[in-house]
C-alpha cells in the first residue's frame, strides 16, 4: 500500500501580518513548513511527500528548503491554485498513479505529531478516511442571515484540523466532482462528504496542541511561550599596582597606598565586567571598542565606558540578567566598599542592584596578587533578549 503526504503551503497568510508567507517564518530557528516536512518524514508512514506552494514563492521555497535541509525529503512540488481546494487538487494530481492513501496537511500546523498522523492513516486504511478532530471548548453560537442567534449543543460539536487522510482514488473522485460543480469547501473533509456522505473523525492525545498559526497574535503568543535567547559571557583582567595613582575598583576610589596602572583609570573590575558583557553578545572585547592607543580614553572613568557597553548591549536588543564579579587582591580589604561598588555598577548599567554581585578574595599571599604586584578581576554575565518576530 503506497501512502503519500501532501503539505499545503500555498496560502497568502495575509492575516498573520508578516511580510513573507507565514509558513516560511522561523519559529525558534525553523519554519512551520520545515517542521511539517520533518514530522511527516520522521513518522515513516509515507513513500513520498509533495509540497504545494504558490508560484510567486518558488524562489523563497527553494532557498528555504535548501537552508533548512528538507529539500531532499520532498519528492514533488506543485503550484497552488486560486482556492485551497484547487491547491490541494494540484498537489493530488502531482502524485504517482499507484497511490493508495493520501494525507493532506496544512503547513500552518507545525506542531503536528507522528501520533496524530498515524491515527488518521490507520483510520483511512480501515474506513477510507481519517480526519483529526478535537472536542469544542468554546460555546458556539449560530447566527442566521436575519441576525437570530441560537446556541449549538457543544457536546455534539467537533473542531476539525489537518492532517485529513483518505483513500486516494476516492478523494480524487470527490475533488473532480467538487471542481466540476464549483463546490466551495474550506477543507478536504467537506469535499469528501459532498461526494461520499461522511468522513471518519479521529482524535488522539495531543490533538489540542495541533494549533493553526493564523493571526499575528498567534506568532506573538509563540514568542511568549518560548525561552528568550539567553547568552553568557566571561571577562578577566589584570593591572599592575604602582605608587602615585588612586585605586579605583568598580568606579569607587578605595583608600590605599598604591593604585592600578593603566591608560584609563585602570579599573580592573569594571574592565572584566565590560569584557563579560561584550563577550556575551559576541562583540569582541573592550580593546576593540576602546583602544588604549586612542587618547580620548586617557584617564577616562571606566564607568563611562561601562555605560557605553550597556548601550551596545541594549542596541542589540539584550538586557543584563545578572553579573557576578570577583576581585582578587591581597590588600586592601574591600568588604566595606562593596555596597558602594554594586551601587555604582548598577547605576552605570541602569539595572537593579540585586542583579550585580561583587566579591573580593585574597590568594593567601600566593602569586602576583598575593605579592601585591597587581590586582586581577573576573566577571561572568548572563544576558537575554526576547525572540523577535
Ligand atoms: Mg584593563
Amino acid at each position: 500500500m503506497s501512502a503519500w503526504a501532501v503539505i499545503v503551503a500555498a496560502g497568502r497568510g495575509a492575516r498573520s501580518g508578516l511580510r513573507e508567507n507565514k509558513v516560511f517564518y522561523p519559529i525558534d530557528g525553523r519554519s512551520a513548513l520545515g517542521r511539517c516536512v520533518d514530522t511527516f518524514e520522521r513518522c515513516g508512514l509515507f513513500d513520498g511527500i509533495a509540497v504545494v506552494i504558490s508560484e510567486r514563492d518558488e524562489a523563497s521555497y527553494r532557498a528555504l528548503s535548501q537552508r533548512e535541509g528538507f529539500a531532499r525529503a520532498v519528492s514533488r512540488v506543485a503550484f497552488g491554485g486560486e482556492t485551497r481546494r484547487e491547491s490541494v487538487y494540484n498537489g493530488l494530481c502531482s502524485l504517482p498513479a499507484d497511490v493508495d492513501i493520501v494525507a493532506i496537511h496544512d503547513a500552518a500546523r507545525p506542531f503536528v505529531t507522528p501520533c496524530i498522523i498515524a491515527a488518521t492513516v490507520d483510520s483511512a486504511r480501515e474506513y477510507g478516511s481519517g480526519v483529526i478532530s478535537t472536542p469544542v471548548v468554546d460555546t458556539i453560537k449560530q447566527v442566521s442571515p436575519e441576525g437570530r442567534v441560537t446556541t449549538l449543543e457543544r457536546s455534539a460539536l467537533r473542531a476539525v484540523q489537518t492532517p485529513q487522510t483518505f483513500a486516494y482514488e476516492k478523494l480524487m473522485e470527490a475533488h473532480r466532482r467538487a471542481s466540476e460543480e464549483g463546490f466551495p469547501a474550506t477543507d478536504d473533509a467537506a469535499v469528501f462528504e459532498h461526494c461520499f456522505g461522511a468522513v471518519r473523525l479521529v482524535t488522539t492525545e495531543g490533538a489540542e496542541g495541533n494549533t493553526k498559526l493564523t493571526t499575528r497574535s498567534d506568532f506573538a503568543m509563540l514568542g511568549k511561550g518560548e525561552l528568550p535567547d539567553v547568552r553568557m559571557g566571561q571577562g578577566y583582567d589584570v593591572h599592575r599596582l604602582v605608587h602615585g595613582r588612586p585605586l579605583i575598583l568598580c568606579g569607587v576610589e578605595v583608600p590605599h597606598t598604591m593604585g592600578l596602572d593603566g591608560h584609563s583609570d585602570a579599573d580592573v573590575a569594571t574592565h572584566a565586567l565590560m569584557d563579560a558583557l561584550l563577550g556575551a553578545i559576541g562583540e569582541g572585547d573592550i580593546g576593540r571598542h576602546f583602544p588604549d592607543t586612542d587618547s580620548a580614553y586617557k584617564g577616562i572613568s571606566s564607568l563611562i565606558l561601562l555605560r557605553r557597553v550597556a548601550e551596545i548591549l541594549r542596541g542589540k536588543g539584550f538586557r543584563l540578567l545578572n553579573a557576578d564579579l570577583t576581585i582578587v587582591a591581597q590588600k586592601p580589604k574591600l568588604a566595606a566598599c562593596i555596597p558602594q561598588m554594586r551601587c555604582a555598577l548598577a547605576q552605570a548599567l541602569d539595572i537593579e542592584e540585586e542583579r550585580i554581585n561583587v566579591k573580593a578574595t585574597t590568594t593567601e599571599h600566593l602569586g602576583f596578587e598575593g605579592e601585591e604586584a597587581g590586582i586581577s578581576a573576573q566577571a561572568v554575565a548572563l544576558v537575554a533578549r526576547d525572540r523577535a518576530l
